[in-house]
């Protein structure tokens, strides 16, 4: 086993100090509607990627993780994604099995589209025990969903949470045109509504929406999320999954 794969396989996790960070967070009533501005697309930086980007770099314990650390590490991995050069894939999956029984420590949350052709892992070039993901069509902020952010951030101290929105989004294109739907489909429907309202019925400009609206909504309707990013310890990011090329953009 390489250093590489033993530091990204071996990262440990420090359950009390988590969970005192969690009790911490919980008792802070105060609200913080911290935006952070984060630009750029990851398309374009690729242009500029050389071949240092073929391979991961190793993921220190987790707590040394900044939240732009945490957040450039996946900027990283979907840039080996687009390029081809997949690294996740030579980890020892037995190793990490086996040091990620007993705990996890991922370094990043996100909020996905239930959507088959966006799978989280892959986009990220990450492996098991990395990422803590939430999947609901139209990613939405359901309270059952930031429940599951909440732990995630609070006791599994999980740096970035990534609300993706991607393209061609069948839940966002219901929403603009409106329709009946069977079963409980339509629950989802409220949800994305103030982006359509907000963005008109541009499926593109509506998801994009929607993904900034669900950030927003994790970092105010969370006290534990809104304590953590204002401590500087948590940082709430919006983007978008171009499913033509493999980019994930940052939104504003
Ligand atoms: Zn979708």
């Amino acid at each position: 086993m390489n250093e590489e794969r033993r530091s990204r396989s071996s990262r440990c996790c420090s359950t009390d100090g988590n969970l005192e960070a969690c009790a911490s967070a919980q008792d802070s009533s105060r609200r913080q509607f911290l935006q952070t501005a984060v630009s750029g697309t990851v398309a374009g930086l690729v242009a500029t990627a050389g071949m240092e980007f073929a391979r991961p770099r190793p993921v220190l314990a987790q707590s040394n993780l900044t939240p732009d650390a945490a957040l450039q590490e996946l900027v990283d991995g979907n840039r080996r994604f687009m390029a081809g050069r997949i690294a996740s894939d030579a980890q020892d999956l037995a190793i990490l099995k086996q040091n990620t029984i007993e705990k996890q420590e991922p370094f990043a949350a996100v909020l996905s589209c239930a959507d088959s052709r966006v799978p989280v892992e892959l986009v990220f070039d990450q492996s098991i025990g990395h990422i803590f993901v939430t999947r609901v069509a139209g990613n939405i902020a359901s309270s059952e969903i930031i429940a599951s952010l909440e732990y995630g951030a609070a006791v599994l101290a999980t740096k970035v949470i990534l609300v993706m929105g991607h393209s061609n989004c069948g839940a966002v294109k219901a929403t603009i045109q409106g329709k009946g739907a069977p079963g409980q489909i339509s629950a989802l429907f409220p949800h994305i509504q103030p982006a359509v309202d907000q963005a008109g019925s541009n499926l593109e400009a509506a998801t994009k929406a929607n993904a900034k609206i669900q950030a927003a909504l994790l970092r105010q309707a969370s006290t534990v999320i809104s304590s953590l990013v204002k401590e500087g310890k948590l940082k709430v990011v919006a983007g978008y999954y171009e499913l033509a090329n493999g980019s994930v953009a940052l939104l504003d």
